[in-house]
């Protein structure tokens, strides 16, 4: 009797100390963790020395910044080389001084290149003067790994549903504060994203997180998103590749981007 219950409590400590392990390993698997900073001493000499780069510039106005040195550019201000249409083909947005526009019912664009976790910076500018009201009004979008759209719209002084304004998770979460640019300004976002991640069998480990800001300022402080975004509902995680490409939309609008650059995060030590 006394040998079998020393019998369970041994498996439950095992299955406890696995579970532990489990967790810690799927923890650190994307982001810096306790479970990372424990492998090291305090002042570890030996611990690897994070890579050198050269830090970009803030964009004005009248000049797009500079990216900074570690980042693949997505526009240079030149040509949609790294684009195409997600009908196939080349994109068929037009390319101006400096930016490109969304030419209407020409189709959505994506890279070429798929990315996943990542860092991203995007310029956008909406129609001025403005037209129409709600979302017909300067709306496009950003699309992460294809699925998951962060909104662009010309949210200034002119309200629809809060889940669909500029800055919000399409349909789940609309941005912290509406700090929208008027028309024709230049407004920034940038984006910090985590895939979701799956099993071997393509159960759903982790949700896709997302944070934003824009112009500068705080709107989605690590928003966990409940699968792909759709218009009129909230479709569940299917099972999808580890990285995929960056879409743009045609909402029919011809909205403006420029200074587009984006940086692929690794685990932050293994
Ligand atoms: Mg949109």
């Amino acid at each position: 009797m006394r040998k079998n219950v020393l019998t369970t409590a041994c498996l439950v400590a095992t299955a406890v100390t696995v579970t532990y392990i489990l967790m810690n390993v799927l923890s650190c698997h994307h982001q810096a963790s306790p479970g990372v900073a424990e492998q090291w001493k305090p002042h570890d000499r030996n611990r690897p020395q994070p890579p050198v780069i050269t830090p970009g510039e803030a964009s004005t106005q009248e000049q797009p910044g500079k990216p900074p040195s570690d980042a693949v550019i997505l526009f240079d201000g030149k040509d949609l080389a790294g684009w195409e249409s997600v009908e196939g083909g080349p994109a068929q947005w037009k390319v101006g001084e400096g930016y490109f526009e969304v030419v209407p019912r020409t189709g959505d664009i994506k890279t070429k290149q798929a990315f996943g976790d990542c860092q991203l910076h995007v310029e956008w500018a909406t129609p001025d003067p403005p037209h129409g009201e709600d979302q017909d009004r300067g709306n496009s979008g950003v699309f992460l790994m294809s699925n998951y759209e962060l909104q662009v719209l010309d949210s200034y002084q002119s309200q629809t549903y809060p889940d669909g304004q500029a800055a919000a998770i399409y349909g789940q979460y609309p941005p912290l504060v509406n700090v929208c640019r008027p028309p024709g300004q230049w407004q920034t976002y940038d984006i910090i994203f985590h895939g979701p991640q799956f099993d071997k069998a393509g159960k759903l480990l982790r949700p896709a997180f997302g944070t934003v800001l824009h112009n500068g300022v705080l709107v989605q402080d690590h928003a966990a998103l409940t699968g792909p975004t759709a218009h009129g509902e909230r479709p569940p995680y299917q099972p999808q590749a580890a990285k995929l490409p960056l879409q743009l939309q045609d909402h029919g609008h011809p909205v403006r981007f420029r200074n587009m650059w984006i940086r692929e995060l690794a685990d932050a030590e293994k």
